[in-house]
């Protein structure tokens, strides 16, 4: 008989599973703790549980396993990146940064991802599975465990389209956020998606306190369908339509991603047009020098040009940064290191 995940059990899935079980309710929150608080990688551990218990639950439930296949330190920045292993052998990587209000995680949601935008190295390979809340928790736990670091911030930015792993990922912030788990606020957790339409409505009948981001890395249908497939699907207006219905719902300010690609969408025409489609969205745009992927043939915008598109940003009212790079020394934009464990080989 395959056993039970308890540990992508939310408090209150728990509770019901317990006394479906014939336990008492309170059993629910001390396996909850010692699995998210006090990261118990096996029922032994769990000491303050009667022997026969742990033993009962050794036989009817699994505590999924987590493992650090390679681990790379940046010697410019300190940024770690994991290549974390999964019990089915399956590879997916995070990235630990530090800002100066603390350490950030980027984790994956996916192993691999169908969305196929052009310029990315997650997607190369299509995808294999979603991953389930106890792997995108034991992303977070490990991180934490091998750094030594209190994590202050998640993203949703690693390998994987968060939106197409709905459910699942829905579960995994109830129980990061949960305060008898690591009880991390959701004020400190961004979302990022290519822009799945459907997802977004979802997302925001949750009311949650997330910060959602849109990857939209185009001013315009045409050079967006040509770098992101999903486009095709829900088209730009379609798409900020929905984010204009997210931010009067929500209250929430959006992100927007902007990888910046020599001669496709870095023009001065193209940060004009943006400007337009981002009117009254009190947006926020996040410009991000494009990282190459050798698969692919596209090269990073000089600096002036990134610069110079900021600037009419800007000059519109709207509020554009441009991110600073963190661990350029370990390929530390997604996909890659996977890619080049795999047998591939990125740049
Ligand atoms: N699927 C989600 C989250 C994962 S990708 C999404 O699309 O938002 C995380 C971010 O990295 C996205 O903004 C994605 O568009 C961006 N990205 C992917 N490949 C990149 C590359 N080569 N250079 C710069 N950004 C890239």
């Amino acid at each position: 008989m395959k056993k039970v995940d308890i540990k992508s059990m939310t408090l209150p899935r728990l509770e019901a599973y317990c006394i479906q079980q014939g336990l008492p309710k309170f059993r629910a929150g001390q396996i909850f703790g010692w699995l998210h608080q006090k990261g118990a990688a096996s029922f032994e551990e769990m000491s303050s549980l009667p022997a026969e218990l742990r033993k009962r639950l050794s036989e009817s439930c699994e505590i999924p396993s987590i493992a650090i296949r390679r681990k790379l330190v940046s010697k410019i920045d300190g940024t770690i990146k994991y290549l974390y292993e999964f019990a089915d052998g399956q590879t997916v990587e995070s990235v630990l940064m530090q800002y100066r209000h603390g350490y950030s995680l980027c984790i994956s949601t996916q192993v691999g991802c169908r969305m196929g935008c052009r310029f990315c190295a997650s997607t190369l390979l299509g995808l294999e599975r979603s991953l389930t809340p106890a792997e995108m928790l034991g992303e977070v736990y490990m991180a934490g465990k091998d750094s030594g670091q209190k994590i202050s911030s998640v993203v949703l930015m690693g390998i994987g389209e968060p939106l197409d792993n709905f459910e699942n990922v829905m579960d995994f912030l109830e129980i990061l956020s949960s305060p008898q788990g690591i009880n991390l606020s959701l004020r400190h957790v961004s979302l990022s998606t290519c822009g799945l339409v459907d997802g977004i409505y979802r997302l925001m009948e949750r009311k949650l306190q997330l910060t959602l981001s849109i990857s939209l890395h185009a001013p315009n249908d045409e050079i967006r369908s040509r770098t992101m497939p999903v486009n095709n699907k829900y088209p730009m207006d379609e798409l900020l339509s929905a984010c204009r219905d997210y931010f009067r719902q929500t209250g929430r300010r959006i992100s927007f991603e902007y990888a910046l690609i020599e001669g496709v969408n870095d023009t001065p025409s193209c940060a004009q047009q943006l400007c337009r489609k981002l009117e009254g969205l009190s947006a926020h745009v996040n410009l991000i020098p494009v990282n190459p992927v050798k698969e692919r043939n596209f090269q990073r915008s000089s600096r002036e040009r990134v610069r110079q598109f900021q600037k009419i940003l800007e000059q519109h009212h709207i509020n554009a940064t441009v991110r600073r790079e963190l661990g350029s020394d370990i390929n530390a934009a997604c996909g890659q290191l996977r890619r080049d464990d795999k047998g591939g080989k990125s740049c």
